[in-house]
């Protein structure tokens, strides 16, 4: 990954019809390294959702490239594009219903969690009929009342995948647990977590006494590999500080990039008088003179509504306020009266969301604005942007 080629050039920008989304992955590859780096166990790259919305094989194949040597993802209908795209690093599913496709998880070597009696048995006969033996990773609930096994079910379960490995039909490779009070900053992150680490070390000392040995043992997401390395055990699974979400907004997350940038072209531009009510509702009135310009994209493009009257983009350099609600596929921004920079003209791009470093809003901002995470403006973007990939 040394030459960073866009796919589409500033020019083509200029004619491209609508909104673009750019994936920079250059920014995923210094990630992954930071986070490789910030470890003292191997790394999972987490890349539900389509790579936290930045192309899931693109995220994928950058990481591994850049220190990852494991992919994770939630579902096995996540797991099978991986595979169609030619990737064959070490893979995980970890939340399917019992009854999910086991038999082409097998064919395709995932590997996958298993949180119940009910799943071990659906995997074991699986295994059964294809002649194959299944890799699990056994899954303890460490705080979240969500999925994983309970601790009361814990022991029995271990016990049976030991049996169901004694008879070939599944190998153990991995036990795994997820916190729940992790995204804080390094300062608390030790004592938040500690309900959580002692469950998971509970759990491993009852697969052990179960006779189970499994090589990867893995409780931390981004969070908490950058701030307790108490949590780190043999890997840790991370999916947003790839495309440089911190959740905790630790001080080490700082050094992440991000990874995104959406841009749109202005459609319009109008000079309207002091007092013009713009957008539904007439929310906000100009207080002065103006000029209005119009942009292609809205919430139906994952701008969230809620992020009316505080948002911004940058045009010609300068912050310029998103005036008015956001609309399901425009929004309208304040440019001034053409003292400052002059008034943009149609055709020019706006920056709406980008690493920061022009002085364009991050996701972070966005996330503020809108009272959303990060992780919900990243995941919700829509579908209609015109995508680029920077290699
Ligand atoms: C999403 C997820 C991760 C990755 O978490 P990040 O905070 O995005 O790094 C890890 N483990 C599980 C079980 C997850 O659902």
């Amino acid at each position: 990954m040394s030459a960073l080629t866009l796919v589409g050039s500033p020019s083509a920008a200029r004619v491209s019809a609508g909104p673009v989304l750019r994936v920079d992955l250059a920014a995923v590859a210094t990630n992954t390294r930071r986070l490789a780096a910030a470890t003292t166990g191997g790394l999972m790259a987490v890349v539900k959702a389509d790579g936290f919305g930045h192309g899931a094989v693109d995220v994928a194949r950058t990481a591994l490239a850049h220190g990852a040597t494991w992919l994770g993802v939630t579902s096995l209908a996540e797991a099978w594009p991986l595979r169609d795209a030619g990737l064959t690093a070490p893979l995980l599913s970890w939340l399917n219903p019992v009854d999910a496709d086991w038999t082409t998880a097998l064919r395709r070597e995932v590997d996958v969690a298993v949180p119940s009696r009910a799943h071990l048995e659906a995997v074991v006969l699986a295994a059964r009929l294809s002649g194959r033996t299944a890799r699990v990773h056994l899954h303890l609930d460490c705080g979240l009342a969500r999925d994983g096994a309970a601790p009361a079910a814990w022991p029995a379960l271990c016990r049976a995948a030991r049996r169901a490995e004694g008879a070939g039909h599944v190998r153990v490779v991995g036990l795994m647990g997820h916190l729940p009070c992790a995204d804080t900053d390094a300062v608390s992150a030790r004592t938040a977590n500690a309900p959580g680490r002692a469950r998971f070390a509970w759990g491993i000392a009852r697969a052990r006494e179960a006779g189970l040995r499994p090589p990867h043992r893995h409780l931390a997401a981004t969070s908490a590999t950058l701030t307790d390395r108490l949590t780190h055990h043999t890997m840790s699974r991370i999916g947003a500080g790839l495309v440089g979400i911190d959740p905790g907004g630790s001080l080490a997350g700082a050094r992440l990039e991000g990874a995104l940038e959406l841009r749109a072209p202005v459609v319009q531009v109008r000079a309207v008088r002091a007092g013009t009510g713009v957008g539904y509702g007439h929310t906000h009135r100009t207080g002065r003179a103006t000029h209005l310009a119009l942009l292609p994209a809205g919430y139906a493009d994952g701008l969230p509504r809620t992020a009316s009257g505080q948002a911004e983009v940058l045009l010609r350099g300068r912050r310029r306020p998103v005036v008015g609600r956001i609309s399901m596929d425009q929004l309208v921004v304040d440019v001034g009266d053409g003292a400052d920079g002059g008034v943009p003209e149609p055709g020019e791009q706006a920056l709406l969301l980008g690493a920061g470093r022009r002085g364009e809003p991050t996701v972070a901002q966005w996330a503020a604005w809108s009272g959303l995470l990060p992780h919900e403006v990243v995941t919700g973007l829509g579908a209609r942007w015109q995508r680029e990939v920077a290699r």
